[in-house]
């Protein structure tokens, strides 16, 4: 846990686990406040969670959340009230420990020189002098005089040719396609996370097939090596100067933008899960460390009822929510259980599986696991303590009613949005994901800014399949615009994506397609037909795809994924 005091009574962390919080409470902390939203991250403990065991070992916890480049001085305000009435000392933590900072510092303005503040701030590793012109002028004792310009925060002095926001699939498979065709460039990717995950691993951990730890691995070892990691969140964009500002208050130019920071879980969209999620016979793959609560559930249940629900378009790989159930059923089928279980997919969408080519090979499981279909129910409400999911099911005459429904196991997919920060950002189309060109996965709205990965406004399939194919894309057009090649033919996406639906523990029926759902296997029919079950689809799920991932993708080696130009 790495604490940082700002004051006797205040200190700040990033992010906390649950062991964090022991660890805090043996500290002698008496009071945690989270500054950070839900969903920010693929590995973050809810607030409710920390909640829950604060409370138990005798902590208070209050949530405050934060939107990255939307604190005002209400929030500091609030912040300040919260402090004052706590029992001390107090741990603050958001995402990195920044924006518990800067909401300290603003909210002890009135009171504290802004030097002091700015001191304390910096002896805990912070930096926060771009807040410097609204401490003076929160403070009339502060020496010197504020101004609007005091407030314009650093500018680092290196313009980075390629500037890449997100470390996840998208960022290090485009930072690394650039600096494959040009060792030249100067790229940096902008991610605060300690840990970069191969999420579609993820399903397969909830299947008692790969250990958690294997899908996981440190940032600072994936990123390419001619390529800085600056490990900080971003909070805003301003494309009109070619900045971003950093959440330290930091800004960072560029030549060329790349925007990747993926999409946000949102938990907070089904009323009670969040408080749920992990007990009660409540879990989800869509999370590092719920999917191990997965396998066990599955081990556990031998009887009752379970239920799997889809949440409403789009949400990244969205087969995902079938594939939890389907080799759940297959387990049960194996241990004889099955015939005691009633299980359930309820799917806020009307059919099955988007693309209809994949939905014959799909049904022959849903009948032999004995599978019931509830269609156009949105899960909303979970009642963990006593078993109870509502919905919200939506009849053929549009009228909604309310459905409750019980288990003894519930599976769920989150619903999924856009990310805060790309939400109220200049790049966001209404929809709040960031809009592109989806064939040039260039900015609709700022000519020298790409984007790629699950943020992307683009009608294709979220999944790590498609990153695959948008990152050389991306790479190309970059490239043409950095090196002003404009005579070079730009490069283009045709929509990829693929979603290998694991339907029993060694067959997979191997989805790939295009934008409107063209198909567009990778392989000849006579060694994968992907609208069948296939023994081999799963040998490559299992045995080939990490190693692609890892060794190809994220290394800028481009295995089946040349990019198309135009009237190619
Ligand atoms: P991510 O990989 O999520 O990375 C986003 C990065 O951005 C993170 O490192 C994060 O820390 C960073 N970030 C966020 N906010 C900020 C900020 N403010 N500043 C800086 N950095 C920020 N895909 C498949 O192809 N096949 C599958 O079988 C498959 N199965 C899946 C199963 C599950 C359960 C899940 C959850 C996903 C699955 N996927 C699958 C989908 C795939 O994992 C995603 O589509 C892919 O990871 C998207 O990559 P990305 O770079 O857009 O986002």
């Amino acid at each position: 846990m790495k604490v940082k005091a700002l004051s006797p009574q205040l200190s700040v962390s990033p992010q906390l686990s649950l062991d964090d919080v022991r660890q805090a409470q043996e500290a002698g902390f008496k009071t945690l406040i989270c500054n950070r939203p839900d969903g920010e991250g693929p590995d973050q403990t809810t607030f409710v969670e920390i909640q829950r065991l604060a409370e138990e070992l005798g902590m208070q916890a209050h949530y405050q959340p934060i939107i990255s480049g939307q604190m005002d001085d209400e929030h500091a305000a609030e912040f300040g009230r919260v402090l004052a009435e706590a029992e001390t000392p107090v741990l603050a933590y958001c995402r990195t420990g920044t924006r518990s900072t800067n909401l300290w510092a603003l909210s002890q303005a009135a009171d504290f020189p802004a030097d002091d503040l700015l001191r304390a701030a910096q002896q805990a590793g912070y930096n926060i002098t771009s807040l410097r012109g609204r401490l003076l002028a929160a403070n009339p004792n502060s020496n010197g005089t504020a101004t609007a310009e005091q407030s314009a925060p650093d500018v680092e002095a290196q313009v980075w040719d390629v500037l890449i926001i997100g470390g996840g699939a998208g960022g290090i498979a485009a930072a690394s396609s650039l600096l494959a065709r040009d060792c030249s460039l100067k790229v940096a990717i902008v991610d605060p996370s300690e840990n970069h995950y191969y999420q579609p691993g993820w399903t397969l951990v909830g299947g008692g097939v790969f250990q958690p730890e294997t899908t996981q691995r440190r940032m600072k070892d994936v990123v390419p090596s001619r390529c800085r990691l600056i490990a900080e969140g971003v909070e805003s964009f301003q494309p009109d100067e070619d900045k971003i500002t950093l959440c330290n208050g930091q800004r960072l130019a560029y030549k060329a933008l790349v925007v990747s920071p993926g999409l946000k879980l949102n938990w907070e969209g089904v009323e009670g899960l969040p408080e749920t999620l992990g007990r009660n016979g409540v879990t989800s793959n869509y999370r590092y460390d719920l999917a191990p609560y997965t396998w066990k559930l599955v081990q556990e249940t031998k009887g009752g009822t379970a239920l799997f629900t889809q949440p409403p378009m789009p949400i990244k790989c969205a087969g995902a929510p079938q594939k939890a159930m389907y080799l759940s059923a297959h387990e049960w089928e194996q241990q004889g259980a099955l015939k005691n279980i009633k299980v359930e997919f309820n799917n806020a969408g009307g059919v099955l599986f988007g693309v209809k080519d994949y939905v014959p090979a799909l049904m022959e499981y849903i009948e032999r696991y004995g599978i019931d279909l509830a269609f156009n129910s949105n899960l909303v409400a979970v009642d963990g303590p006593n078993k109870r999911a509502t919905f919200e099911v939506t009849d053929g005459d549009g009228k909604v009613s309310r459905v409750e429904k019980p288990f003894d196991m519930l599976h769920v997919c989150p619903p999924q949005i856009a990310p805060d920060f790309i939400r109220v950002s200049p790049l966001a189309a209404e929809s709040g994901w960031m809009d592109v060109d989806q064939y040039t996965l260039r900015s609709t709205k700022f000519e020298n800014v790409w984007g790629l990965g699950d943020v992307i406004s683009a009608p294709n399939a979220k999944t790590a399949a498609a990153v695959r194919k948008q990152a050389p894309v991306v790479a190309e057009n970059v490239l043409r615009h950095v090196k002003n090649k404009t005579n070079v033919r730009e490069a283009l996406y045709r929509g990829y994506g693929s979603c290998p639906l694991t339907v029993e523990r060694g067959k997979i029926v191997l989805a790939e397609f295009g934008y409107g759902g063209v198909l567009e296997p990778s392989f000849p029919r006579f060694i994968i037909n992907g609208t069948r079950p296939s023994r081999v689809s799963w040998w490559l799920k299992e045995r080939i795809l990490p190693p692609i991932y890892w060794n190809a993708m994220l290394k800028g080696r481009e295995w089946l994924a040349r990019p198309v130009y135009e009237k190619e």
